[in-house]
């Protein structure tokens, strides 16, 4: 049996060290090389090419997670990433002058409207001048250049790359000479973006957007998403909301400093009253009337709210946050505010310490509101899923006594108790993947709901089970 012990978020943070530092976790630096992160973002803009400073191997190894993670679902299909395809002798003689040929020629052959500079473990390493590389071939190019520092060595924990890559994009912008009344920014989109109107299964900016033009404003920019010049112009709004405040408080800080552009402070409005919270706010800035949407939303959603907080009141949720990741934490901290509303006792399992420290922003935002559930600390394998039966075993649960809500793209399977939120897998019609909103709500209490009746009349396991049992 595992040595487990649950504490609250903000006990775990105050042990936990500085997310550089290596003392107690040796050998951790972060999900994915950053170059991979700093890429699969930029992948969300349209009209741009991702020139990759360094070997072609590493160029590969991006293309490949983005083939197999994100084109197939969001963003651009395919985001187009040549390389400068360095050599041995380039890290001894310098890459730059392969990096403002590689420029110029992808310039002139893709015209493409933005251009973005990755640089990679070898050019960093040989201290390329990739800044006074851009400067020249921003002479004759028609793109405009910018640089995403990604090299894969300097890979922090993955709050903390995220929070270095998400601001470069206010480099982009530029000071608004006006603000046009009544609009509204949606920051930290990252996945999830919408390909067409009226999807059959929306993300989660549709809904967001939905709710702001039911206060009776209008979306100026949904970002990560859109071309340049989207982008540039993207302090013209009034106010910035946010929906993942990994990618989006970062950038709505910056945006704040350079731009002046005013924020909200909640974010990943999950739940009813999450998401009343997140749209009053929005309303109080703008002096809108939130009363008649917000009644007429909850009206219809109260009935199903009723039904599901009957069926699981008292019951356990046990939340994972990234089953092979342990990266993932604001949505399962949002998931589990949703189902504190409906009575369930939360607990959250598989977030590596130095995800949570790295996430410290996150974390004092839901602390900040008040929401401070227990985690999972302990004696257990980190970056290994933790086996669910452990944590049944160490809380001493049976079928019936709790719910399991799976993160990630490899859910354990169990006895039918399980509710599928992994944003890759989880598809309810007209409902948003990450679950925010008046929508998101209707869709939880649905799957809630489905998930007690199917863990109550089950009799044999399925045969995902059997092949999985350990
Ligand atoms: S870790 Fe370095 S060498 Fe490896 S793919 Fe990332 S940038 Fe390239």
């Amino acid at each position: 049996m595992k040595k487990f012990s649950w504490r609250k978020i903000s006990e775990m943070l105050e042990n936990i060290p500085a997310s550089d530092c290596e003392c107690r976790y040796p050998g951790y630096a972060g999900l994915w090389c950053r170059l991979i992160m700093a890429v699969t973002g930029y992948g969300m803009l349209r009209n741009t090419v991702a020139v990759i400073h360094g070997p072609t191997n590493c160029a590969w190894a991006v293309r490949n997670f983005c083939l197999t993670n994100y084109s197939l679902y969001c963003g651009n299909p395919f985001l187009h990433m040549p390389s400068t395809d360095i050599k041995q002798d380039d890290v001894i003689s310098g890459g730059t002058d392969k990096l403002i040929a590689t420029l110029t020629e992808v310039d002139r052959d893709y015209k493409p409207e933005h251009i973005a500079v990755f640089d990679t473990c070898s050019t960093a390493l040989i201290g390329d001048d990739i800044e006074t590389a851009i400067k020249t071939a921003q002479k004759t190019c028609n793109a405009r250049l910018d640089y995403m520092p990604s090299a894969g060595f300097t890979s922090l924990p993955l709050g903390k790359s995220i929070e270095e890559i998400t601001v470069k994009y206010a480099d982009m912008m530029e000071a608004p000479t006006e603000t046009i009344p009544d609009t509204v920014n949606i920051l930290g989109q990252y996945k999830e973006q919408k390909r067409c109107k009226n999807a059959k299964y929306p993300d989660d900016s549709s809904e967001l957007a939905r709710m702001i033009e039911g206060i009776g404003l209008k979306i100026h920019r949904v970002l990560l998403s859109g071309n340049y010049d989207y982008i540039k112009t993207a302090p013209q709004a009034s106010v910035n909301v946010i929906s993942c405040p990994t990618w989006g408080i970062p950038l709505a800080i910056k945006m704040k400093e350079k731009f002046k552009t005013p924020y909200t402070n909640q974010a990943i409005p999950v739940g009813i009253k999450p998401t009343e919270k997140w749209l009053t706010e929005l309303a109080n800035f703008t002096n809108k009337n939130p009363g008649p949407f917000i009644g007429q939303e909850v009206e219809k959603l109260t009935p199903m709210f009723e039904k599901a907080e009957n069926m699981v009141r008292g019951r356990v949720a046990l939340i994972e946050c990234g089953r092979n990741s342990q990266t993932a934490f604001a949505r399962p901290m949002a998931m589990a505010r949703a189902l504190e509303e409906l009575g369930m006792e939360v607990r959250l399992f598989g977030l590596h310490p130095m995800e949570l420290k790295a996430k410290e922003t996150d974390a004092g935002y839901f602390i900040n509101e008040g929401f401070d559930p227990l985690l999972l600390d302990g004696d257990y394998a980190y970056q290994q899923p933790v086996n669910i039966k452990h944590i049944l075993e160490d809380l001493g649960l049976k079928q019936g006594e709790y719910l399991y809500f799976t993160h990630d793209v490899f859910p354990a399977p169990n006895d039918g108790s399980r509710v599928e939120t992994g944003v890759h897998l989880r598809r309810v019609k007209g409902a948003p993947g990450r679950g925010v909103g008046f929508k998101g709500a209707k869709a939880l209490y649905e799957t809630v709901i489905e998930a007690v009746i199917m863990s109550e009349n089950r009799k044999f396991p399925t045969l995902y089970e059997l092949v999985h049992r350990r």
